[in-house]
């Protein structure tokens, strides 16, 4: 026997019996984000590698380390480990600065991350996002946090902690970065390998390492205050507490806190992330913020930009199982004719209708129907003969003659 071959490590198959939870997502996405003004975008699955370094950062773990890239005709490609970057580069190249502000842009879709697998972390997964171009005021950094609020909600998601943090602009935070490195130098050597590496060229990034020796160097007091202090200018300053205003205002509950820096190079002001408790380690759901220079620094026009991201099997693993729909009809005839001719009908009609392709016995018939279908539609001779349809509600087991002609509008009572 030939060998069976098997899903690559990290990916996973969507099963039909996974697709109503998908579709929901899916669903939800589209008719709230509408409701925003935001529009869908669907961008290539790789782009040039260089998109990625120059968008997401080569100071990040997912440029140094986790992304699928490959040559092709001497270019380097790469399947994108994120979505923004490649929105951004569309922005751009399809003139979407001459739009009037703001521009607003959702999307969804597989990601590609060479990452070590476990619970809530794959290699290929999906996220839904959105980003929002042209907007400097904290009023949108205010309205892209409720709409992820909001969209968690209507899935059902309420308890979930929003956290939020800013990271000032460049100018204030790179006297932040000093202090930062300097307070740390004594610890250097008690950093995880991944800190010493990141110390010179992103030590931000060292505030959110999930190692519990750095954790608590972290937590050692004289360290603790550079990392609390109020480092961001005045005007970072206040457009953080407007979009706190904003935020206490619309009721949307949330935590400051100061280790949140994100593992993007991108973001500038305002970040955050939602979290649940119900997910063990990988407990983030959505993370995103603002990112005033990434336009600029793809060759666009100066653009501010304020987005998010959700991890779609994330959401999932939060939600109670939907059991997949059944069909409306199960046709049980020993004519394959007349069961072929009504199935067509009653499609026409936007029922969901299937019958026996194989004519097997009648009873087997019926077996399948209670197993797949709300209603059997039993299509004897006599029936036939009739012009009519023998309706057997399938959970109730009630029986009812119903004509032809009116079947579609009558079996519903049955
Ligand atoms: P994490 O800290 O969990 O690695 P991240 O900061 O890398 O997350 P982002 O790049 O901001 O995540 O992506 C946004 C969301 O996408 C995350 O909050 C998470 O829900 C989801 N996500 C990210 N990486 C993965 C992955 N490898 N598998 C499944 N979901 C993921
Ligand atoms: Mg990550």
């Amino acid at each position: 026997m030939a060998n069976i071959l098997k899903v690559v490590k990290g990916t996973k198959d969507i099963l039909p019996q996974d697709e109503p939870m998908w579709h929901l997502l899916e669903q939800n996405a589209s008719e709230l984000f509408s409701k925003y003004g935001y529009k869908e975008i669907r961008t290539p699955i790789f782009e040039v590698t260089e998109l990625f370094a120059r968008g997401v950062g080569d100071t990040t773990d997912i440029v140094n380390k986790e992304m699928y890239t490959f040559e092709k005709s001497d270019r380097s490609l790469t399947l994108r480990p994120e979505n923004t970057a490649g929105v951004v580069r569309s922005f751009i190249e399809n003139g979407m600065s001459r739009l009037s502000a703001p521009v607003k842009l959702w999307y969804k879709g597989p990601m590609f991350r060479y990452e070590r697998p476990q619970a809530g972390r794959q290699r290929q997964f999906h996220q839904v996002g959105i980003e929002m171009f042209g907007i400097k005021e904290p009023t949108a950094d205010a309205e892209a946090i409720l709409l992820a609020v909001n969209y968690l909600k209507s899935l059902g998601l309420n308890d979930l902690e929003v956290e939020i943090n800013s990271l000032g602009c460049p100018k204030c935070r790179e006297e932040y970065k000093q202090k930062i490195k300097e307070v740390l130098k004594p610890e250097f050597s008690n950093l995880c390998e991944d800190c010493q590496n990141r110390y010179e060229k992103n030590p931000l990034r060292l505030l959110d390492c999930k190692v519990d020796t750095c954790k608590a160097i972290f937590e050692k007091p004289e360290i603790k205050e550079v990392i609390q202090s109020d480092f961001i200018c005045e005007e970072c300053a206040e457009h953080y507490s407007q979009l706190k205003i904003y935020l206490k205002e619309l009721n949307v509950k949330f935590k400051e806190n100061k280790l949140l820096v994100r593992g993007l190079d991108y973001y500038n002001r305002t970040v955050f992330e939602i979290k649940s408790n119900n997910l063990g380690s990988q407990n983030a759901v959505c993370g995103g913020g603002r990112y005033d220079s990434l336009v600029r620094n793809l060759g666009g026009d100066d653009t501010p930009a304020v987005g998010w991201a959700m991890g779609m099997e994330r959401l999932i693993s939060l939600l109670p199982t939907i059991e997949p729909k059944k069909l409306n009809a199960y046709i049980v005839s020993n004519s394959p004719v007349e069961a072929f001719k009504l199935a067509q009908e009653l499609r026409e009609e936007n029922l969901a209708v299937e019958f026996d392709l194989q004519n097997k016995k009648f009873t087997k018939q019926l077996e399948k129907a209670s197993k797949i279908a709300q209603y059997a539609f039993i299509l004897g001779e006599d029936e036939i003969k009739n012009n009519v349809v023998s309706v057997k509600n399938l959970s109730t087991s009630v029986q009812k003659t119903i004509d032809r002609a009116n079947l579609r509008s009558e079996f519903i009572n049955v």
